[in-house]
């Protein structure tokens, strides 16, 4: 099985580029240019530079000898919460602004949900000395403070997007408006591994660091570069695409998807779009996604606003349709509980999205010989206002 991406941008039947005619030519500048610019030797050093320097990376692989007890079998954890910025975001952001430098672009949109993709872009914005307009959700703004008082400091405008639901999905659809009335001197900085190809490849190659070094770092633990099993949450796919890259070919590893039930799968608040969702397009791909029969975007909804999307990028549509990855999905409370559960045990406290991956370890079934890499994708800083919630026991639920 084949699980790169073609030449049109296609994972099996899902990904390409769907897009309105005035982003053609910036869309077609990217598709051409995005492998020759990246594998360029100093752009390469560029990027490992400051991977290593700013970023902190490479990040730690840890084994985690408590929860390998409980579980009965062998549990590492790749740090990407110990990143600047807190979680895996940042390695996607260096790589695209480091591009849109040498596209010759001056002014920098993104999206972002609970702030942690734009708080990612405002930093390398800052750092780089570029323009950056960030597009969230009205709600979102008012629930996610802190990450918004942040991307102001580091001099980003950031912009309401008032139609919809005032999230995610919102403001995606403002920032691309942004774009097609901007095409010139701007770059949009997706967040994730969606949109219009080559947007969905470009960020898993940025990302694919992540399992890059899971491959010596595991090797050095084990004297094998490979684990039996990798687990990553699932919002967009972006950590997931990072964690798997360098493991799609090798079929021993299992691949491990956790995706968010919200209230529960049936509840009618979820956003589990593998097993809710039907082939459609989003955002400039085909992919699955959470939609009515007519093809109405039915609104997604996770506790953690970072895993609240009704789609889910077309590799791992691809991944998930040739049963290459397994998918598990965890509700609300499970996620919480986990958090709690892994702040007991290891002394770490992961971001709620992360903590979704938690939940499901005991449902893999690996054995006591066994190995198996969660990617611990960030930190639970942002979210201590949930946390503590639940410790008062006060309704959590996020809307
Ligand atoms: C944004 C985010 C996610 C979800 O995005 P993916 O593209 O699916 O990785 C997961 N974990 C953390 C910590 C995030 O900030």
């Amino acid at each position: 099985m084949n699980y790169q991406v073609t030449e049109e941008g296609f994972y099996g039947d899902f990904g390409g580029s769907f897009i309105p005619e005035m982003l053609h030519s910036n869309i077609d500048k990217l598709q051409r240019q995005y492998i020759e610019i990246m594998s360029d030797a100093s752009f390469q050093k560029e990027f490992r530079s400051l991977l290593k320097d700013y970023v902190g990376r490479p990040s730690p692989l840890y084994f985690a000898s408590k929860l390998s007890k409980e579980l009965n079998t062998n549990v590492y954890l790749k740090r990407e919460d110990l990143n600047h910025t807190g979680a895996h975001k940042i390695n996607n952001t260096i790589g695209q602004i480091l591009l849109a430098k040498r596209l010759g672009k001056t002014r920098i949109i993104a999206e972002t949900g609970a702030g942690q993709h734009g708080v990612a872009t405002a930093t390398v914005c800052a750092l780089m000395g570029l323009e950056c307009v960030v597009y969230m959700g009205k709600i979102d703004i008012a629930r996610q403070a802190p990450n918004v008082a942040r991307m102001r400091m580091l001099g980003a405008r950031v912009e309401p997007a008032f139609s919809g639901s005032q999230t995610l999905k919102d403001a995606t659809n403002e920032a691309i408006r942004d774009w097609i009335n901007n095409p010139v001197n701007t770059h949009y900085i997706i967040g994730s591994v969606v949109g219009p190809h080559p947007y969905p490849d470009m960020v898993a190659r940025f990302q694919s660091i992540i399992s890059e070094e899971m491959k010596w770092q595991l090797k050095e633990h084990t004297g094998k570069e490979n684990p039996d099993y990798v687990v990553a949450c699932v919002g967009g796919g972006s950590n997931a695409a990072g964690a798997f890259y360098h493991f799609l070919e090798d079929e021993d590893v299992k691949l491990v998807l956790v995706e968010a039930a919200g209230m529960g799968i049936d509840s009618g608040e979820s956003a589990a779009t593998s097993v809710l969702g039907s082939k459609g397009i989003i955002h400039g791909s085909r992919t699955l996604l959470m939609q009515t029969e007519d093809g109405q975007i039915v609104e997604p909804y996770s506790i953690s606003a970072g895993l609240d999307y009704p789609g889910i990028g077309p590799l791992h549509a691809h991944l998930i349709n040739s049963k290459r990855a397994m998918v598990f999905s965890a509700t609300d409370t499970q996620a919480i509980d986990a958090a709690f559960h892994l702040t007991r045990e290891e002394g770490i406290i992961p971001a709620l999205e992360t903590a979704h991956a938690f939940a499901i370890l005991d449902q893999v079934g690996a054995k006591p010989e066994e190995t198996m890499i969660v990617c611990l994708s960030g930190r639970g800083d942002k979210d201590l206002s949930t946390y503590i919630s639940y410790l008062d026991g006060k309704e959590v639920k996020r809307h």
